[in-house]
């Protein structure tokens, strides 16, 4: 069932997937953060997060899952794209990063009809009903690299700017609706307490990994564990992050492009990475 809430001017009530209150048109909080600080998600997330705690007291690895808690706090939203596609966000302020929903629904590009795709469609429908055009993809990440199945540049997005407009989900979402065989029937009633509210996402990873930390897992493999490249998007391991609304390069606070191919002229690069610092972005090159 579709909830609805109270709007805090006008007193009526609308759909919680309104970004906007219909009735005085004044703006509402923005519904994936709203599904995720649900007092039923939220209460079911807590109750996860206290059972991988007392999990990992009665093994012995609470300090572990503790320092990996503090170390999740300084996590950050990246987003794993082509260099022509950071090319393009560097051009201008009038580049937006756009989703893939709008992109077919203004025919810049066909629906794909393989499996992956049309379970994304579906999928995006039950998690963000209405407005699923308005949510971008990205992961959680502590050492700022994204997914690589997705593009050699990682955009990191700066906290100020989304962290008011930004949920997380257990991991990907079209995997997490097949694990968990959600049918058609159960779309609006799904499992709570696997996504949280951005400065929440702490409790979501500890509930999601601690069981795989040890007393002997070392800080710096903290990063591989809440973000593990797959051989195929289909096997990436991370944490979602949905972040509602528009982007563009001012979004992002750092930029790291890995292994740029080698027609990439040093020449372009440096002008990319020119355009990038005139809008307060660092990029970085690894190779
Ligand atoms: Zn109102």
């Amino acid at each position: 069932m579709q909830k609805t809430i109270e709007c805090e001017f006008c007193h009526n009530h609308f759909s919680s997937a309104s970004e906007r209150c219909p009735h005085c048109a004044r703006p509402g909080l923005f519904p994936n953060v709203r599904a995720a600080d649900d007092d039923d998600e939220r209460n079911a997330l807590n109750r996860r997060y206290q059972e991988a705690i007392s999990d990992a007291a009665s093994r012995k690895t609470d300090q572990a899952a503790k320092d990996f808690e503090a170390a999740v706090t300084r996590s950050q939203a990246v987003i794993a794209r082509s260099l022509n596609e950071l090319q393009r966000l560097a051009t201008s302020d009038n580049e937006l990063y756009a989703t893939y929903h709008q992109l077919v629904d203004a025919g810049l590009r066909l629906p794909s009809g393989d499996q992956w795709n049309t379970l994304r469609v579906l999928t995006d429908e039950t998690l963000f009903s209405g407005y699923k055009q308005h949510i971008r993809f990205a992961a959680l990440s502590l050492d700022r690299i994204g997914l690589h199945n997705y593009g050699e540049c990682s955009l990191v997005l700066r906290d100020d700017m989304i962290a008011h407009r930004a949920s997380v989900f257990e991991e990907n979402s079209v995997v997490w609706m097949a694990k968990h065989q959600i049918k058609i029937s159960e779309a609006t009633d799904l499992p709570k307490g696997y996504r949280a509210v951005w400065s929440e996402r702490v409790k979501l990873a500890v509930a999601k990994l601690s069981e795989k930390i040890q007393s002997t897992t070392r800080a710096d493999s903290y990063s591989g564990l809440l973000l593990e490249q797959g051989a195929t998007s289909e096997d990436d391991q991370f944490i979602e992050v949905h972040i509602w609304g528009q982007m563009t390069a001012r979004t992002f606070e750092h930029v790291i492009v890995e292994q740029p191919q080698q027609q990439m002229s040093s020449v372009t690069l440096n002008a990319l990475r020119e355009k990038l610092g005139a809008v307060g972005v660092k990029m970085e090159i690894k190779s």
